[in-house]
Order: C-alpha cells, then structure tokens, then sequence
C-alpha cells in the first residue's frame, strides 16, 4: 500500500463503491447484487495487480493482443477476465482462451468462432449479447445487435458446446439520456429471461453512467476511468 499509484487506484475504488452503494440504496437494492468490473484497458499489468491486491476480482479489457497478454501474465491470480470489446471473428479463438466472460457478442458468426475456441482450449465462457440501443443505429458499427435480433443470436448461443448464455450488455450511445436506453435494455432482457430464465446478466453502465445502470437494474458494471484516471487519447 505504499506506492503511491497503489494509494491513488484505492481511493478511485472507494469513490466508486460509495457511488455503487449510494445508487443501490436509492434503487432498494442490494450491492452485493451488483458485480463490478474494472476496466484496465490501455493501462500497464502492474496496475491490474495492483487492483487484485485491493480487492478487485473482476477486469474488463477490449483488445484481445492486450487482454491476452495481461492474462497470461497473471495468470493463477484468481481474476476474472471479461472481454468488453468489439470482438473480430479471427479473434474470437485467442479471446475464449483466457475470457471468462465475452460480453460483446453481436454477431451470428461469433457464435460458432467462440464456441469452436473454447471447446478446444476445453474451457467454458459466459456469454451476453450487446444490444445496440440506438434506434437511429448512428453508430452501427460500434458493435451491437439489434434489439429484434437476441432472440435468434440467444438461441445460437444456447445450443452451443461451450458457451454459458448469461444475458445482454449495452453501451448508451452517444447525446442519449441513460435512463431511457437502459431501461430499453432491461426490456430487451426481460424477453431474453422469458426464453432463457438463467440469462439474468445485465451489464450496464460506465464512469458516466453508472448510477442510471442501477436504477435500471445493472447486475454488471464496467468502470474504467472514474478508478483508474483518464486514459491517453486515441487508444
Ligand atoms: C472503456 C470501456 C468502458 C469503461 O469506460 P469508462 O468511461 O472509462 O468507465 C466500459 N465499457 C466498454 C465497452 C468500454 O470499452
């Protein structure tokens, strides 16, 4: 606890588990239903350790050279490793190799890359769907299925080998107030369940944005900057 990046990463967690504890009271819920992952992307190992020596259990990371490399480097530390983004189908091999949870897939052909990976590295991963919440779809192209489309992508996924359907994830596009887009999402995930009774993940919310993801019942938030400080630009 004595360097000083150690001392400033541990009042980032503070901050936002007083902000998680704060919305969960304001919802009637509980924190303990809410898992919250760190996400590290763009920063060095060393800071991920020292997250894990501070309590977290959760990372999030969403470039596979990157992730896979972090997690090969702590590898037996007892973290788990979810990938948050947009996933290529020539990645989707090295991902299921050290993910625990994909929570971007949003495409058919991910389905079968993913499963086809994890089966071989003889390992199960947890899967959400990403919906795309913007109804203008302005930024098709930063991942996201349709709405209308995670019934048949749940279906795929459901028949798998090796992937575990847990539920749906989304970003709040971008001028769009939260409350609506992730109440939207807990609509979307209210018809999942209804097919899926077990796929009751949502993974909502972000430094910005974490307190409306609660209040529309997030059992997965994804911090990055509000813990580990503003990253470089252009990552
Ligand atoms: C980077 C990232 C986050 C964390 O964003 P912050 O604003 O730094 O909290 C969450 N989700 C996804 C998909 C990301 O890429």
């Amino acid at each position: 606890m004595s360097d000083p990046r150690t001392r400033e990463l541990a009042r980032g967690l503070t901050v936002v588990r007083e902000r998680i504890a704060r919305a969960c009271a304001a919802a009637g819920r509980v924190p303990g239903e809410v898992t919250l992952v760190v996400v590290t992307k763009t920063f060095p190992v060393d800071d991920v350790a020292r997250l894990a020596a501070l309590g977290v259990t959760d990372v999030g990371e969403n470039r596979d050279h990157e992730a896979a490399a972090k997690a090969q480097s702590l590898a037996g530390g007892g973290l788990r490793w979810h990938f948050v983004g947009q996933l290529q189908r020539n990645k989707a091999r090295s991902v299921a190799a050290y993910a625990d949870v994909v929570h971007s897939l949003d495409r058919s052909a991910l389905v079968a890359a993913l499963d086809k990976g994890a089966v071989d590295a003889g390992r199960r991963v947890d899967v959400l769907v990403q919906v795309d919440l913007d109804p203008t779809r302005a930024g098709a192209g930063r991942g996201g299925a349709r709405p209308g489309e995670v019934t048949s992508l749940a279906a795929q996924v459901g028949s798998s080998s090796a992937l575990r359907l847990r539920g749906v994830m989304a970003v709040a596009p971008r001028g769009a107030d939260p409350c609506q887009a992730f109440a939207r999402l807990r609509q979307v995930s209210q018809e999942l369940t209804a097919a899926h009774p077990q796929a009751t993940w949502i993974s909502a919310g972000m430094s910005g944005d974490l307190e409306a993801a609660v209040a529309a019942g997030a059992t997965h938030l994804r911090v990055g900057s509000a813990i580990l400080g503003q990253r470089p630009p252009l990552q």
